[in-house]
C-alpha cells in the first residue's frame, strides 16, 4: 500500500519527495518525535530540515508546536546543542481524513488528524437486514462533514465487513452489498451541494485487514518485521503483514482465515465452503456450545457469554471450548506463515483476556515442536474498536503522504475552509 514515489530526478522532485518523507513520518510518529529525531531518522541535514519544516509550516500541512500536543505537561522536550527543537504537530487547519467503520445493523464516522488524532463524530445503530439503508445514512452523514471540514478532507477511508476487490464488496455479510462499489455509493462527487469534488479518494477496505494494519502501525504490533493479525466477530478475518504493509492476495481478498477448516468438521458454512474455522471458533461458535440462539446481536452476546464464565459453568465450559478452537486454528496459521507475533482484536481479545490457558492449549497442541519452545506472542489489540476505523484512516494517508497527494493539497489562500 505505502509505496516511495520511484527515483526523484529533478530538484523540484527531489524537494517534493522530501517533503513528502518528512509528512509521513510526522504522520507515523504520532506527533510525538521533535524536529531532530526526525532530522535522525530521515538522514536529512539539518539545515534541509528546518526548510522542509517551514514550507511544510507555510503551506498549513503542520505546526511546530514546543512539546507533543498529547504530552502530559511535565515532559520536557529535549534539545540539541543547547537550542529547543520543536515538534511538528498536526495543523489546526490541515489534512483531515474521515474514516467509516460499517456493520450490518451500525456504522461509526470519525475524522483523524496527521498525528493520528481521532475524534468521533457520529455513531448510528440501524435495524439489521437493510444494507441499501445504512449506506444511504452514511452517504449522509459524509456530505454533512465533508463540509464541515470542507478543503481540510484528503479523502475516506471505509471498513466494510466483506472481503473487497478493486473497491467492491465481493461477498459481503448483507445480500443487498453484494458486489456494491463503495466509492461510487459513498461518493461526494457533487457540484450543485456546495462540495467543490476536491475532497479525496474513496477507499474501502475489509474490516480485520484495516484492523491489523492499525495495529501494525499504531498498536500492538508496531515494528514487527512479519505479523498475524486475527479479528473474530460473528466471523474470523485478519491480515499477514510484512514490513508493516498488508499481503492482501493477487485480487486484494486474502485473509478470510475463518473460512479454513482449522479444526475439523464438515458442517456447510454460509461462505460456501464446509466445516470453516469461524463456525466453531467465532461468536457463532460461541453461542451454539453455550446453547444459545444464535440470531439478534451476535457479538453482544458472545461477551455476554464470555462475562457469565466467571460465574456460570455452562457458559465457562463453552468458552473454553471455543477458545481451544480458536488457539488450535492460530497454530496452524503460525506453522503456515511463521509470524514473529500474532495481534487479536474483536472476541479474539476478549476470549483470550477471559481463558488464557485454553488458547495456549490449543495454540501449542497444534503448533510443530520445534516452534514450542518459543512461541510467537500472541497479543492483544491495544485500539480495540478504533482498529478498523484508523486502518481505514491509514488508507487515506497513505493516498496522500505522497508527492503527488501533496500536489493536491492546496496554497492557504485557495482553501475553501
Ligand atoms: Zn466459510
Amino acid at each position: 500500500m505505502r509505496k516511495d514515489e520511484s527515483a526523484a530526478t529533478t530538484s523540484a522532485e527531489l524537494r517534493a519527495h522530501n517533503l513528502a518523507r518528512l509528512l509521513r513520518a510526522v504522520h507515523g510518529g504520532g506527533g510525538q518525535l521533535t524536529r531532530a529525531e526526525l532530522t535522525r531518522q530521515l538522514s536529512l541535514a539539518r539545515g534541509t530540515a528546518t526548510v522542509l519544516v517551514r514550507e511544510l509550516a507555510g503551506r498549513e500541512l503542520i505546526e511546530e508546536l514546543a512539546s507533543p500536543a498529547d504530552a502530559p505537561a511535565d515532559i520536557k522536550v529535549p534539545r540539541t546543542r543547547g537550542r529547543p527543537t520543536g515538534v511538528p504537530s498536526a495543523h489546526p487547519r490541515g489534512p483531515v481524513a474521515l474514516a467509516v467503520d460499517l456493520r450490518d445493523d451500525s456504522f461509526t464516522l470519525a475524522a483523524f488528524e496527521l498525528t493520528g488524532r481521532c475524534t468521533v463524530l457520529d455513531r448510528q445503530e440501524r435495524e439489521a437486514g437493510s444494507g441499501t439503508g445504512v449506506l444511504a445514512d452514511v452517504a449522509a452523514r459524509l456530505k454533512i462533514r465533508r463540509r464541515q471540514f470542507g478543503g481540510r478532507v484528503v479523502g475516506t477511508g471505509v471498513a466494510v465487513p466483506s472481503p473487497v476487490s478493486h473497491g467492491q464488496m465481493v461477498q459481503p455479510t448483507l445480500s443487498d452489498w453484494q458486489d456494491v462499489d463503495v466509492a461510487a455509493v459513498l461518493g461526494g462527487r457533487i457540484g450543485e451541494d456546495g462540495l467543490d469534488g476536491d475532497e479525496g479518494p474513496i477507499l474501502a477496505g475489509n474490516d480485520a485487514t484495516l484492523a491489523g494494519l492499525a495495529e501494525a502501525r499504531r498498536g500492538v504490533l508496531r515494528g514487527v518485521s512479519v505479523a498475524l493479525h486475527l479479528h473474530v466477530a460473528t466471523g474470523i478475518g485478519g491480515v499477514l503483514l510484512s514490513g508493516g504493509l498488508p499481503v492482501t492476495g493477487a485480487h486484494g481478498s486474502a485473509g478470510e482465515f475463518g473460512h479454513m477448516p482449522l479444526t475439523g468438521g464438515s458442517e456447510p458454512c454460509r461462505c460456501g465452503s464446509v466445516g470453516c474455522w469461524e463456525l466453531d471458533a467465532g461468536a457463532r461458535g460461541l453461542l451454539r456450545a453455550a446453547g444459545q440462539p444464535e440470531e439478534g446481536d451476535r457479538m453482544l452476546h458472545a461477551e455476554q457469554v464470555i462475562a457469565a464464565a466467571a460465574t456460570d459453568p455452562g457458559c465457562a465450559q463453552a468458552l473454553a471450548r471455543v477458545a481451544e478452537a480458536l488457539g488450535r486454528g492460530i497454530g496452524a496459521l503460525v506453522n503456515a506463515q511463521d509470524p514473529e507475533a500474532v495481534g487479536l482484536s474483536g472476541l479474539a481479545a476478549e476470549m483470550y483476556q477471559a481463558a488464557p490457558a485454553a488458547v495456549r492449549a490449543g495454540y501449542l497442541a497444534t503448533l510443530m515442536r520445534f516452534r514450542r519452545p518459543e512461541p510467537p506472542a500472541l497479543l492483544p489489540s491495544t485500539l480495540g474498536e478504533l482498529g478498523a476505523l484508523t486502518g481505514a484512516s491509514e488508507l487515506v494517508f497513505d493516498a496522500f503522504l505522497t508527492a503527488r497527494g501533496l500536489g493536491a493539497w492546496p496554497a492557504p489562500e485557495q482553501k475553501t475552509a
